[in-house]
């Protein structure tokens, strides 16, 4: 018999409603000891899925009104019993029915425990667990999505998908193990390759999708960069349309850095504004080129606003020659009024992205989005039916696994022993397995499960 564990499920602080969670083969014991329910029925009588109206009380005392939901083995969360006792969301009320649970013959869960019994118990492979994570953390609506397309299970089908393969292969293979006088004939051989090619394959595209699966899962780091007064502020106001920034007349006033996430197309950037090089004396200016230099290194993507009305300073000028054209995009603010800095101006010829906009009369942001999406090919990470990998853990198997599959091809190129290539082949399921979980070791799995909240 497993322990029963109980945890609040709820997040800190006042609510309309608290949930403590229980689980257990024992669960139900625990209940009825601090469950008065108003039609009280034997535990075998409740169907799972049942709701009950009552109080939770200590001996005489009556602590709280409650309605505690019934979930019977294995149709629940955990495949375990459960029970959530829905009570008023005050922390002291709360903590009362826990302390009584713990009373009662409850442990206190550890975090994500709850999770890691439905995958202990197979209800869920370790990909739809860490899902769970992310949808939790989930930041935009897109990677909350990928998150629950992920909770149902996609990948482990997907990985299932390339395990059958890799199976068929080694069962060919296995064959003339066990019977080397059949050596492998030149014909068998070239269908191998075929097949492992076909692996490579998906793998190597799995990989791939991995790349977009972090935009959408830790935005794209932005640097907003360029001399106090062009507008940083304001273009971060319009972006933001809201006033988090602060949009001042005078220099250097906004000195604290602003992190902000803006979401584009579902996809967010990171921004990091440079509040450094608004210094104006000149050994702090100079301090701020490096800065800001720094920074436009650090990030993914680079805006680097000029005030159309003015002339490049050398600053500027030494900025713009030193920065990747590649990332970045050249923002030409403040077009409504007369402007001295063109798109053709030589100091900006060979950047590829350039945009005429006016933060102050919020003209030009449009196309500025429109850049951004091109530039990262966000339209491209937008299809819908995308199958796209947002955990490193599983990029590293994947990557694990395609090394793993080279060997084996390597193997077979060199024409080494059999049984050589085998082991590299055998390995490919473990770095899958590894996935999934079925091959994941104790401390690979405490280690995820540690990342989850008290009560998930
Ligand atoms: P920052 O120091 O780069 O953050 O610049 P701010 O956003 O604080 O802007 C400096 C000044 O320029 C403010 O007075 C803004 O109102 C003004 N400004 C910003 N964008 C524009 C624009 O597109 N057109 C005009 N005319 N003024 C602007």
């Amino acid at each position: 018999m497993n322990s029963t564990i109980a945890s609040i499920s709820t997040a800190p602080g006042i609510g309309g409603i608290g949930i403590i969670r229980l689980s257990g083969d024992n669960c139900f014991n625990v209940l009825e000891k601090i469950f008065k329910a108003k039609t009280p029925k034997k535990i075998e009588e409740i169907p799972g899925y049942t709701i009950k109206y009552g109080h939770i009380v200590e001996g005489d005392n009556v602590i709280d009104e409650v309605l505690v939901s019934y979930f019977k083995a294995p149709k629940s969360y955990t495949a375990e019993n459960m029970c959530e006792i829905n009570s008023h969301g005050g922390n002291v009320v709360m903590r009362k029915i826990m302390d009584l649970c713990l009373r009662n013959g409850a442990e206190m869960a550890e975090p994500g425990e709850f999770t890691k019994r439905a995958f202990l118990n197979g209800r869920i492979d370790l990909s739809q667990a860490e899902a769970v994570i992310d949808i939790i953390n989930a930041k935009t609506e897109r990677e909350a999505t990928e998150g629950t397309k992920q909770l149902e299970g996609w990948l482990a089908i997907e990985i299932r998908k390339i395990k059958k393969d890799l199976l068929e292969i080694l069962s060919n293979i296995e064959v003339s193990i066990d019977y080397p006088e059949y050596d492998v004939p030149e014909v068998q051989e070239d269908d191998l390759r075929k097949k492992m090619d076909k692996v490579l394959g998906k793998l190597l595209e799995l990989a791939k999708s991995f790349d977009n699966g972090k935009i959408i899962k830790e935005g794209i780091k932005t640097a907003i960069i360029g001399r106090p007064n062009v507008g940083k502020s304001s273009l971060l106001n319009a972006i933001l349309k809201e006033d988090r920034a602060i949009v001042t007349e005078y220099e250097g006033t906004t000195r604290d850095t602003i992190e902000e996430f803006v979401n584009i197309n579902g996809i967010s950037l990171k921004l990091i504004d440079t509040a450094g090089i608004r210094e104006t004396s000149n050994e702090i200016e100079k301090m701020g080129i490096e800065k800001s230099r720094k920074i436009a290194k650090e990030a993914e993507l680079i805006i680097f606003i000029l005030d159309a009305s003015k002339d490049f300073s050398d600053e500027d000028r030494e900025i713009l020659e030193k920065i990747d054209k590649n990332k970045t995009i050249i923002v030409l603010n403040k077009i409504d009024l007369k402007t001295k800095i063109s798109k053709n101006a030589k100091e900006i010829k060979d950047f590829k992205n350039i945009v005429e906009i006016s933060a102050l009369k919020k003209e030009g942001i449009n196309e500025l989005y429109n850049k951004i999406t091109n530039l990262f090919n966000l339209n491209e990470i937008n299809l819908d039916n995308e199958v796209i990998i947002t955990n490193e853990r599983h990029k590293n198997q994947i990557q694990k696994a395609i090394n793993s599959l080279n060997e084996a091809k390597n193997s077979m190129d060199q024409n080494m022993p059999i049984d050589i290539i085998s082991i590299s082949l055998k390995n490919v399921l473990t770095n899958l397995g590894e996935i999934t979980g079925e091959e994941a070791s104790e401390e690979i799995i405490n280690e995820i499960f540690s990342r989850f909240c008290l009560g998930k």
